[in-house]
């Protein structure tokens, strides 16, 4: 297997809007595979469905995996690639070619109608009958009077496919599979508009750029007797083929945008580091014997394998990545922390290294820092109703004014020097524990829970503190 020039795989986006975090498990999982066995990874834009294009996708795509650090050895972003174009719709001429071929060795037929006329005849009176079954019509006809005819009149290319027995193929995940032929029509490979259409480009395009292995999504599983036939068609090798499981949502239904974002963008702006989403997207499937949670891009070169990707859905679970983010971010110093970050946090807020050092155990993602740093800058809301309400056992009549005396004593505040003052409140009121401390915190900070308090103040200062507690009475 570690032979250089067999093992190219490929990841072949369509330009439909963004890069979707399936399309990144994919793309990663080709190239480990590439890099672990000494291959090539080849990024190929699959435009043939011209109607869902979306302008800017393919600058955008490449921008994310460019992000991720996942790299290319060809592709349309790298000069001097070898076997362009990579852009389907500028390989026109290529499947042209091969079209030409399929339809003169009687493996493809030419059917004479447009689009309209299909859908025209689907809801007549030949409405039970499929477009495809009909179109079987068309098979038989001399290929070269069809041939000539293609240029003046509207049609499609329709594969010929088996009409009976089995494909029975090994799939590198999901093991044996069996696909029977009669249940599957006759695909259009040649659309009217004269683009090829998915099978045909994606059949031509591995083949001409000698790709090995396609690791690619689960859903692309109905086509793969299709695509199996086009190879014995034109007598090629077929490579070989791992179908990636499904992304799930918590509930087990199909990831979709409604239950969360699917774009890598969008975690990109929420400011989940690379690192995390590369460990977190590289989990979604695969996993070692122990378990392991953490991996780096460079750990995951050596140790990634398809034998260890699992054959059922796997659920991308938010909080998990948040796990995993805050674990990164928690290595991070707070100085590269705040440079990071700074885009989520107002810019009139003067954000010093020791408020960093204070919250960052708790981030799980830079967009959360604006929530987790307002403590320090914006005063509480501690209405009398509310203190009221939450700390029913605690007389702020004596409590506050109390607190207030105590530290008007004082110039710098550390643990112990707390404690003393929290203690001589306690004995001067009465109140004690947690009747004390918990509503404490909640004036000083505005939260129920947070760092240590101490070292709260210190950052904010003793006269912001005693304003905060002149504000709760
Ligand atoms: N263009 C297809 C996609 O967007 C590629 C499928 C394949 O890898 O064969 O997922």
């Amino acid at each position: 297997m570690n032979n250089n020039k067999n093992i190219r795989l490929r990841f072949a986006p369509s330009p439909t809007g963004y890069l979707h975090v399936g399309g990144l498990r994919t793309a990663l999982y080709n190239y480990l595979f590439a890099k672990k066995n000494n291959g090539e990874l080849i990024l190929r834009i699959e435009d043939t469905d011209q109607k869902r294009l979306v302008e800017n996708s393919i600058p955008n795509i490449i921008e994310a995996l460019e992000w991720s650090g996942i790299e290319f050895n060809e592709g349309p972003h790298i000069d001097g690639s070898p076997n362009g174009p990579y852009t389907q719709s500028d390989r026109l001429d290529i499947y042209k070619k091969y079209m030409l071929e399929l339809i003169r060795s009687e493996h493809a037929y030419v059917c004479f109608y447009s689009d309209d006329r299909l859908k025209e005849l689907k809801q007549s009176s030949i409405a039970k009958q499929s477009a495809a079954e009909f179109d079987k019509k068309f098979k038989g006809v001399n290929p070269e009077h069809a041939i000539s005819k293609m240029e003046t009149e509207n049609c499609v290319v329709r594969l010929a496919m088996p009409a009976d027995g089995k494909l029975v193929i090994n799939d590198l995940i999901k093991g044996t599979l069996k696909f029977d032929y009669s249940l599957i029509d006759d695909p259009i490979i040649i659309k009217s508009d004269g683009f090829p259409t998915y099978h045909f480009a994606n059949v031509v395009d591995d083949y001409s750029m000698q790709i090995s292995h396609v690791i690619r999504g689960e859903e692309w599983l109905p086509s793969l007797p299709k695509h199996v036939h086009l190879y014995n068609c034109f007598n090629w090798d077929i490579p070989a083929f791992a179908h990636l499981p499904l992304l799930l949502n918590q509930d087990k239904s199909k990831l979709s945008k409604r239950q969360g974002d699917v774009a890598v963008e969008d975690y990109i702006k929420k400011g989940y580091l690379k690192e995390s989403i590369i460990n977190f997207i590289a989990l979604l499937g695969w996993h070692e014997s122990n378990n392991q949670e953490f991996y780096t891009l460079e750990d995951l070169k050596s140790v990634f394998s398809l034998d260890r990707v699992q054959s059922s859905g796997a659920v991308f679970d938010i909080q998990k990545l948040n796990w995993i983010n805050q674990h990164y971010i928690k290595k991070l110093d707070s100085k590269t922390i705040l440079e990071l970050s700074e885009y989520y946090i107002p810019s009139n807020w003067e954000v010093s290294l020791d408020m960093i050092d204070l919250i960052k155990e708790k981030l799980s993602n830079f967009s959360n820092i604006e929530t987790e740093l307002s403590p320090f800058f914006i005063k509480p809301n501690t209405s009398k109703e509310l203190m009221l309400k939450k700390y029913p056992n605690t007389d702020f009549s004596s409590v506050i004014p109390s607190l207030i005396r105590k530290f008007e004593t004082h110039q710098v505040i550390s643990k112990e020097i707390l404690n003393e003052i929290m203690n001589s409140v306690s004995s001067e009121t009465g109140c004690k524990g947690k009747n004390l401390w918990q509503p404490v915190r909640f004036v000083i900070t505005g939260q129920d829970h947070g760092p240590d308090l101490a070292s709260f103040i210190a950052i904010i200062g003793l006269e912001e503190c005693i304003q905060r507690f002149k504000n709760a009475q």
